[in-house]
């Protein structure tokens, strides 16, 4: 399989006049040795389902369509979306089973095949959004790959008690592990963006709960972090009725009520949403 390069990306662009939208984030890959190296990083096999969110011009799409068994992008521009199937078809040898779906990625519940591998760079207002939401509605989805705005990879990987640390990087730790995969210069993209760029890797495990049991937890993480230097008891006050009621629960769970959000991993967050259940 032929993959782009910058004349080509240049081209398509300029055939179906495309003027690169900032709000959809749309800044293209135009080297073929990085969407190799992002699919080889993702561990992608002849076996996998990939998905792509935003697969634009297609770089990233005809690099995995090398090697998944089938690749499913979910585009938002229609006239993108049009065009994938074309410039696939002209690219491929074989007939490669790709499916396009013209779709905001957020709004997507259900695909005709259940992804394994998730292979995106990512638009970069709604990378989290987009993240959080695929790791909910696809658990088949078992590892990837998601190229995002260098500060968001580093807040999607951040641990406890460092200054990235915060809703992203617990919500995202109750899907899977994550971490970073190293950096992206802007000079493979077309137009060239003004932040910088970097892989995060992901990999499933067990989530620590059920759904009721997630849906307290992630209310539980969004008031701990909505004043990051606000002590635990008085964040939660409001959802337990008062600080004082909200240091009972802490203490109760096993968390010291004057540590603030930030301190705390996944598992505690959950003993607290366990104790918040249970009280
Ligand atoms: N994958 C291509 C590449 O690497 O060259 C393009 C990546 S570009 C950063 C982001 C792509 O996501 C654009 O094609 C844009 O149209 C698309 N996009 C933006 N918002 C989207 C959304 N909510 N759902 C699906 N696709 C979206």
């Amino acid at each position: 399989m032929s993959l782009l390069g910058a004349a080509e990306i240049r081209e398509l662009a300029e055939a179906l006049d495309l003027k690169p939208s900032k709000s959809l984030g749309q800044n293209f890959v135009i080297d073929a040795n990085v969407c190799r190296k992002i699919v080889r990083t993702a561990g992608v096999t002849s076996s996998d389902i990939a998905l792509e969110i935003g697969p634009g011009l297609g770089s990233l799409t005809l690099a995995m369509m090398e090697i998944a068994k089938e690749v499913i992008a979910v585009e938002i521009d229609p006239r993108l979306a049009k065009q994938l199937p074309i410039t696939a078809a002209a690219h491929s040898e074989k007939k490669e089973p790709l499916t396009v779906i013209n779709q905001d990625a957020l709004t997507v519940n259900s695909l005709p095949v259940n992804p394994t591998v998730l292979v995106a760079n990512l638009p970069y207002n709604v990378s989290v959004p987009v993240f959080l939401h695929l790791l909910e509605v696809f658990p088949t989805l078992r590892t990837g790959v998601v190229m995002v705005q260098a500060e968001v990879a580093d807040r999607l990987a951040a641990k406890p008690n460092s200054k990235e640390y915060g809703i992203p990087s617990v919500k995202a730790a109750w899907w899977a592990e994550v971490s970073g995969a190293g950096s992206v210069s802007r000079s493979i993209f077309w137009p060239a963006p003004n932040v910088d760029s970097k892989l995060v890797s992901f990999t499933r495990r067990q989530t620590p709960g059920d759904e009721e049991l997630r849906k307290k937890v992630f209310a539980v993480i969004d008031l701990a972090f909505a004043q990051r230097r606000k002590m635990l008891r008085s964040a939660l006050s409001s959802m337990y009725g008062g600080s004082a009621s909200a240091e009972a629960v802490l203490t109760a769970a096993g968390i010291d009520p004057t540590l603030r959000g930030e301190a705390l991993d996944i598992h505690a967050f959950c003993k607290i949403a366990e104790q918040g259940l249970r009280s």
